[in-house]
């Protein structure tokens, strides 16, 4: 571990081999773009309205071209990047993407040149926003799992850690104060960030879901949404996308778009049959897959308690909020 007075000093010194991509303002938001310089970087707030996953899995991308009958493979090669201060939550994101796009049967050629070309320097998060639930799914704002390299912000410095082999490689060279210290000041922080956490009880969620396939419950909450999907295209793991082809005269192209599995056509068949045609069927699918289906599968839950889609939820529909009422619901008697 290392001390730095100044990030920018670390910034500039990645900046040299890669593309940096980092939380950008445009507008009245954040997002994760590329970043020409550090002045473009938004140190606060350390959550953007979107998460990182797009500059893995694009929300809109071009897979390859045909032409009569035969594809055309895309020859661009994909950049080195470093994924800049991102937060623990976001970080967790990218690892359930890989976890979906990574699997020995199936492996996703476009998210994995981007995940492989790409240094992860997360940012411990001081400062939680009101809405995160991370320390209830397994979280916490201190958490460095995923990352090459991690930041803590400390009052007048910054404790720099190197996490994995990429970011030891990545950090050669660079010199500075060693941090040999700091393991207390890292413990304190991370206290101090878990506290403002609001708590959740989750345990034992699945099986509760489990037992809720015929139930009332989702007719009984369904009702306000209005099926925009934004929730999960600002959530850091959803990973639902559709697939598009244009073609004319022989040629066209293939690309994938982001998709929802709260839009009522998610599930629509090409003979108009709908195996999901109501809203309590749908939110039944996105509970179950956030909190059931993906625990079943990879041992861990699927949200991680980012809190953005509550904040970008028009109708103010709070997932957290939702996972709660079904622990808390029983069958009306008859
Ligand atoms: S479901 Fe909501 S709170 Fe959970 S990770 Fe996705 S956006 Fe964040
Ligand atoms: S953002 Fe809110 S209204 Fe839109 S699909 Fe998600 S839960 Fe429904």
């Amino acid at each position: 571990m290392i001390y730095l007075n100044d990030i920018k000093i670390l910034f500039d010194y990645l900046k040299s081999n890669n593309q940096m991509v980092g939380l950008k303002k445009e507008g009245v938001r954040y997002f994760y773009r590329s970043l020409d310089s550090f002045d473009e970087w938004a140190a606060s707030p350390l959550l953007g309205n979107f998460s990182p996953k797009d500059h893995f899995f694009p929300h809109d991308e071009l897979m390859f071209y045909f032409k009569a009958q035969k594809t055309i493979e895309l020859k661009a090669e994909v950049q080195s990047s470093v994924l800049w201060a991102a937060r623990p939550c976001d970080i967790q994101g990218i690892l359930e993407l890989e976890r979906m796009f990574n699997q020995t049967e199936y492996k996703d050629p476009y998210f994995m040149q981007r995940f492989e070309k790409t240094l992860i320097v997360g940012m411990a998060c001081t400062e939680p926003w009101p809405g995160c639930f991370c320390t209830s799914v397994g979280g916490s704002p201190y958490k460095k799992d995923g990352a090459d390299i991690f930041i803590y912000p400390l009052e007048n410095r910054y404790l720099i850690e190197v996490v994995s082999e990429k970011g030891e490689e990545a950090l050669k060279g660079l010199s500075a104060e060693n941090a040999s210290d700091a393991e207390s000041l890292i413990s304190k922080g991370r206290a101090d960030a878990e506290d403002k956490i609001k708590p959740y009880k989750f345990e034992g969620i699945e099986n509760k879901l489990k037992s809720m396939v015929d139930s009332g419950f989702w007719d009984s909450i369904h009702n306000p949404c209005i099926g925009c999907g934004t929730c999960a295209f600002v959530c850091p793991s959803c990973h639902c996308f559709d697939i598009s082809d244009e073609a004319k005269g022989g040629r066209g192209l293939r690309s994938r778009q982001w998709d929802s599995c709260l839009f009522a056509d998610y599930t629509l068949e090409t003979s108009g049959h709908n195996p999901r045609p109501t809203g309590a069927q749908r939110w039944r699918q996105r509970l179950n897959h956030k909190f059931n289906y993906f625990v079943e599968v990879f041992g861990i839950y699927q949200c991680l308690g980012c809190g953005r889609c509550a904040r970008a939820c028009p109708v103010n529909i709070n997932i957290a909020e939702m996972a709660t009422k079904a622990m808390e619901w029983a069958e009306p008697s008859e």
